[in-house]
């Protein structure tokens, strides 16, 4: 190798280390990234509200907007790689009724999953109420049609209202002493002041602290995204 490119590589490595030596976050070992707040160890966790959405899987992505169409970025979302999309569909019912536009979030699934409040369901005139699940879990759910700008496609399940949880980084969980899927209580000094049971706590790489609730949990309780939501250590009172 030419010794000037060793020498070019020699001084980056150099600076590099002369500015990690001054930059104090940099030494702090990963985990501790500035996932763990104050707010973490004390327990609070920031509230996220989820408006109805869909997740799309390639083929139906495909369907709906064009073989050779992408998802593309509106605004990234607090989970890591996640975001929402500025594509958008229109749902429609059994018995004929139409809800949207709603948003697709980012990035394409292997399934595809749509997320209603009770409202919505209502609204649509569901016969058959989507269950209260995680996202992901389509057992014993139903189907609906969904209309983009390309096509439709009714799909046979997939419909549900997702179940409330919180996303935690493994190290925000640790902090916490709880483990993916367990079930809390969180207390939300709203306008209404209330206590919610059977919330899920779901810990990955990629997650960041966030109470996801729908619409209807977050109105009830008079609440907005960036709205502080206490752990309490059991799931009952
Ligand atoms: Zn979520």
């Amino acid at each position: 190798m030419d010794e000037r490119v060793v020498d070019t590589i020699v001084a980056r490595v150099l600076e590099r280390l002369a500015s990690s030596r001054g930059n104090a976050s940099s030494l702090m070992p990963q985990s501790d990234n500035g996932l763990i707040s104050e707010d973490i160890k004390a327990g609070r966790v920031p509230i996220g509200v989820s408006a109805r959405h869909v997740h799309l899987s390639r083929e139906h992505h495909a369907i709906l907007f064009g073989a050779d169409s992408q998802l593309t970025v509106l605004r990234p979302l607090k989970q890591v790689g996640e975001y929402a999309s500025e594509q958008q569909v229109t749902i429609v019912s059994p018995v004929g009724r139409c809800l949207g536009p709603i948003r697709v979030l980012g990035p394409l699934r292997s399934t595809t999953q749509v997320e209603l409040s009770l409202t919505d369901c209502y609204g649509l005139g569901l016969k058959r109420l989507p269950p209260i699940r995680p996202s992901g879990d389509h057992r014993d759910t139903s189907g609906i049609t969904l209309v983009g700008p390309a096509g439709s496609i009714t799909i046979a399940a997939g419909v549900i209202r997702a179940n409330r949880h919180i996303h935690m980084h493994p190290s925000q969980a640790s902090v916490l002493g709880l483990r993916d899927r367990d079930v809390v209580a969180v207390r939300i000094e709203g306008e209404r002041p209330a206590i919610l049971f059977d919330v899920q706590v779901r810990v990955a790489e990629t997650f960041r602290a966030e109470l996801h609730l729908d619409t209807d949990d977050a109105n009830a309780l008079g609440v907005k995204t960036g709205d502080l939501a206490q752990i309490l250590r059991s799931d009952r009172l």
